[in-house]
């Protein structure tokens, strides 16, 4: 017997929230939710939610705040809602760590859909994957078991999200993967719409890694097609 999943919702509009709420509770989730930045964090700290649903614009403590606080004490996934919809807060929103962005007014389907993909996507993460990649002449290992990477002896700090996006890129060096596949690869669901979400994890990535964004050297760009792990230099 499976106990329900526990999402904390954030949001201060009360309208947004009840329809939320409602949407959420049809596909049987237990709802919490919280108004304001303060109670977020005391009911993140007592509840314990599985999935997080965080509105950016919140009074006094911002939702960046809360995003960031909670990101550093769990690696709960986190859905984002904004009423801002620029490149500039989407790559915000993303390396605070949030794992997913959606911009209002959203379709509350929509948000159960991707509701349903992260708690998928955090489940099968509990499934054992023994297998480490060696990359860059062994500069860059990709440790599946242990979801990490580490590059040039020390551990990488990435999201759930960008470590996806690199364990799919880095398994086949050479091969060219569309948005679209990487999408469906990272998200676990297809929105031609959101094919920019991996833009902004693709530069996050090459950050973490060091690269030099105008001549990137692990995570190269396929122009017009997509993105691609370089192939090994014999
Ligand atoms: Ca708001």
């Amino acid at each position: 017997m499976s106990t329900p999943t526990r999402i904390l919702v954030v949001e201060d509009e009360a309208r947004i929230a009840e329809v939320v709420q409602s949407y959420l509770e049809r596909e049987g989730h237990m709802v919490v939710r919280a108004t304001t930045g303060e109670d977020a964090l005391e009911d993140f700290a007592r509840r314990r939610p599985d999935l997080v649903v965080l509105d950016l614009g919140l009074p006094r403590m911002a939702g960046e705040d809360v995003c960031r606080r909670i990101r550093a004490a769990s690696d709960v996934p986190i859905i984002m809602l904004t009423a801002k919809d620029g490149e500039e807060d989407l790559v915000k929103g993303l390396q605070l760590g949030a794992d997913d962005y959606l911009t209002k007014p959203f379709s509350p389907r929509e948000l159960t859909a991707r509701v349903r993909a992260l708690l998928r996507r955090a489940r099968s993460d509990d499934e054992p994957q023994a297998d480490v990649l060696e990359r860059a002449g062994g500069r860059l290992v990709v440790d599946s078991s242990r979801r990490r990477a580490i590059l040039d002896g020390a551990p990488v700090d990435l999201t759930e999200s960008e470590f996806r996006l690199l364990q799919t890129l880095a398994r086949f060096p050479g091969r060219v993967y569309t948005r679209f596949e990487l999408v469906e690869k990272v998200q676990g669901y297809q929105f031609e719409a959101y094919e920019r979400t991996i833009d902004a994890h693709v530069k996050n990535l090459r950050r973490k890694l060091g690269e030099d964004a105008r001549d990137p050297r692990l995570i190269l760009t396929a122009y017009g097609r997509g993105y691609a792990f370089a192939e090994e230099q014999m």
